[in-house]
């Protein structure tokens, strides 16, 4: 299997983990809420990203 396509399958593997993981949180009623420090996070934020699961204070997390 050629390189770039390893690359595109973890890529794609990491994002169906994000959508699995917003999935739980919307299911447990956090997905509103910052995993780090249950701060709830902007409307603006997870707009511009709808599996954002920290608030903007952990932007080494994004
Ligand atoms: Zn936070």
């Amino acid at each position: 299997m050629p390189e770039s396509t390893n690359e595109s399958v973890m890529a794609i593997e990491t994002t169906l983990n994000d959508v699995d993981r917003a999935l739980e949180r919307l299911r447990q009623g956090t997905y509103r809420e910052c995993q780090v420090c249950s701060t709830p996070i902007s409307e603006v934020d997870l707009e511009a990203n709808p599996l954002l699961a920290h608030c903007s204070a952990h932007p080494e997390l994004a």
